[in-house]
């Protein structure tokens, strides 16, 4: 083997995540929940959601949703046809660099509520513009549409519609609305623009993913986590309300109580912020260093698509840097700039003379005519990577399964899943699996009940349901 390909393998190794590891993670991920349901500060911030219930698919109504996530924003409107389907008309649009990072939170607000606006104009305009006139003719404002805003940041919830952002993740940094209650900024900039727009939910996305697929696959359970493995990562799962004791201190909240359950978003990317238990190598903790927030999101920083790329570039840089065998040159620009798409086209290319890997490298990295050799380099790296993050997946999954008892029944557990990651990074799926029969208390048998199932888009449909659950709840219309 040529000193390149050994010395790939060498790194490569740094990202082994070996069963004894992965069941240490779910031991140390369990406590931290435990702790997460118990009082405010912790790492896993395993936020009450309010959202009492999941659908059974006869949920009917037509309801706006907005989705702001990590890299794109989506408007959409979905009508629920009682029946487990929808239909869903959307216009989805890449959020400008600038909004993310340097911007107020009102330019960001503003941007949000123009292009509800044209979404309006376009797929709406009847009912917009009867709104607008009875505006002008100073007429009772009746027929809003209620919107579920899917906002995918750790938000501290105060209600099924309220609740102030806790921090940025992902590629976001506006300081000026930490603090700030999300959905009373949203309200605002619609109501600056007249849309005939009531917010009537504010969702996590996993919350969305977790309701669209109860939706849409109920069985006689029910879907029990939803998760996303995408630009982000992060969780949400049904949690019994006695379990969640922080619960008891916290004033003027109301929420129906009658299901016993409540979804917990649990805001897995900070699990084990102190790294008691999460693989650590170098290139993790130049990336940590660099980054927009470092000490926090240290899992999410290990298995989602916004720092995959980043750990591979680091990890060619290692390879460029070393005189002993001079890979060709990463590009220093694209920091932050390869994304999960770079990651799954070269896990998935198996052809002679990689000519995908190439196409991706020149794409990507600007790397003209890569050799054979530099090729396979780069595919050991990303299958690493790759494979670590996708075991590092099965830990919260596995800890939220046993922590809820519900492998202790003969009944199939639901997972909904969303993002790019697990949508199309090779086989992702089956390296959970893998990870998860290596957990004793999972095992073989337990990774046979789980049924984990795309749940593509489903933020949207989610938000809409729980506008749907909001707009029905009338202590929240009149408080
Ligand atoms: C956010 C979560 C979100 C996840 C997936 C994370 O960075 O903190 O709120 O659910 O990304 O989008
Ligand atoms: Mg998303």
């Amino acid at each position: 083997m040529s000193a390149l390909l050994v010395e790939a393998t060498r790194i490569a190794r740094e990202f082994d995540y070996p069963a004894e590891q992965v069941r240490r993670g779910v031991a140390e991920y369990i406590r931290q929940a435990d702790e997460g349901l118990a009082k405010e500060n912790t790492t896993l911030s395993q936020i009450p959601t309010f959202v009492t219930a999941v659908p059974n698919g006869t949920e009917k109504g037509l309801y706006l949703a907005v989705d702001l996530g990590g890299t794109n924003f989506r408007v959409c409107s979905v009508q629920l046809h009682g029946d487990t389907t929808f239909s869903l008309t959307q216009s989805k649009i890449m959020i400008p660099r600038e909004l993310m990072a340097s911007g107020t939170s009102k330019d960001l607000f503003t941007f949000l509520a123009r292009q509800i606006e044209s979404f309006l104009r376009i797929h709406h305009n009847d009912h917009f513009e009867a709104h607008q006139r009875r505006r002008a003719n100073n007429a009772a404002v009746e027929d809003l549409f209620d919107l579920g805003f899917t906002f995918s940041f750790p938000v501290r919830q105060f209600g099924i519609n309220s609740g102030t952002l806790i921090r940025w993740t992902k590629g976001f940094n506006i300081p000026d609305a930490v603090g700030h209650d999300v959905c009373a900024l949203l309200q605002s900039a619609i109501d600056d623009l007249n849309l005939p727009v009531r917010v009537a939910a504010l969702v996590n996305d996993t919350v969305g993913t977790l309701m669209a697929r109860s939706y849409t696959s109920p069985g006689k359970t029910g879907t029990l986590l939803g998760g996303i493995f995408g630009t982000g990562t992060n969780g949400a799962y049904l949690e019994k309300i006695e379990k969640i004791t922080k619960l008891d201190s916290m004033k003027d909240v109301h929420y129906d109580k009658s299901t016993g359950e409540m979804i917990i978003n649990a805001e897995w990317g900070s699990f084990d912020n102190q790294l008691s238990v999460l693989p650590d190598t170098i290139y993790d903790r130049q990336l940590d260093e660099e980054s927009n927030n470092p000490g926090i999101q240290m899992f999410e920083k290990r298995v989602s698509g916004m720092f995959l790329g980043e750990i591979l570039r680091r990890a060619l840089l290692a390879l460029h840097n070393d005189p002993q065998i001079g890979l060709f040159k990463p590009s220093e620009t694209s920091k932050w700039g390869l994304d999960t798409s770079l990651l799954s086209l070269v896990e998935e290319d198996t052809a002679k003379h990689y000519p995908a890997v190439k196409a991706a490298l020149k794409d990507h990295l600007k790397i003209e005519n890569p050799s054979d050799e530099e090729c396979e380099a780069v595919k050991i790296l990303v299958h690493a990577i790759g494979k670590r993050a996708a075991r590092l997946s099965a830990v919260p999954i596995a800890a939220v399964l046993i922590h809820t008892g519900k492998l202790q029944t003969d009944e199939l557990v639901d997972v909904g899943v969303d993002g790019s990651l697990v949508e199309f990074y090779p086989n992702f799926e089956g390296y959970i699996r893998d990870a998860l029969r290596e957990v004793t208390e999972v095992g073989p048998a337990g990774e046979k009940k789980i049924r984990i199932g795309i749940s593509k888009d489903g933020s949207g449909v989610g938000a809409a349901l729980i506008a749907l659950v909001a707009s029905k709840d009338e202590t929240l219309q009149n408080p």
